[in-house]
């Protein structure tokens, strides 16, 4: 052996990369056909770790990150999917809430002129509502002294929702008795309706009224129906 085994240990790196000078590279090869150890020594050299475990120890976690991440992903778009079906869900039940509110809010039945008349019948004095179904009434009984005589108004206000509206036929009508034959209609001169706002301290007090209030109150009505004479 020309050289010493340490001598060919220091260089054998540089041979394994190959980046030592043909002579060196010749000493070497000659000196591991006849050192057994130095081969082995070169064995476990050339048995680099480095390269061979640590790429795969990369590319597995590049793998598992990149597996990760499409779960991530995954997770994310369905998340998102569950969000906006429920936020949909919720705006569509807010939406049904608020239209069942709004349409089930009571409401004074205007009287547009046709759609609510008075009539006497064999049973009595009969208000009929023609497109709604009324939902609430109230019939107040008003005195009212005029040039000496006494007469006696029904006045009525006839209450309905939106809803009653809309799920009642155009031509369907409901009937209201205001006086009864056996009772007092006879005795009825004239019945008003009363279109205004849902205040019942108006309502109720208009029996209360000085006979002037009362008259302007009764300006803003619609007579309906007046006894002949
Ligand atoms: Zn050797």
């Amino acid at each position: 052996m020309k050289y010493p085994c340490g001598v060919i240990r220091d260089i054998l790196p540089l041979y394994k990369d190959e980046v030592c000078s043909e002579e060196s590279r010749g000493a070497v090869e000659e000196h591991l056909s006849e050192c057994d150890e130095c081969s082995e020594y070169y064995k476990e050299l050339s048995d680099d770790r480095e390269n061979i475990v640590i790429p795969e120890i990369e590319d597995h976690k590049a793998d598992s990150l990149r597996a990760v991440k499409r779960r991530i992903n995954r997770g994310v778009r369905v998340a998102v999917i569950i969000a906006s079906v429920l936020l949909v869900i919720c705006i569509i039940l807010i939406g049904a809430m608020v239209t069942m509110r709004d349409m089930s809010e009571r409401r004074t039945i205007e009287y547009n002129g046709s759609n609510i008349t008075v009539s006497m019948k064999s049973e009595g004095l009969i208000a009929t509502v023609r497109g709604t179904w009324y939902s609430g009434a109230r019939i107040k009984t008003v005195h009212m002294e005029a040039d000496g005589e006494v007469r006696l108004l029904k006045i009525f206000r006839l209450e309905d929702t939106e809803w009653d509206a809309f799920k009642t036929g155009k031509n369907k009508t409901y009937d209201l008795t205001i006086a009864y034959a056996d009772m007092e209609a006879d005795m009825v001169d004239a019945v008003y309706y009363y279109s205004g706002e849902l205040n019942d301290d108006i309502f109720k007090g208009m029996g209360e009224l000085p006979p002037e209030e009362l008259a302007e109150l009764l300006g803003k009505m619609t007579l309906l129906w007046e006894k002949s004479k």
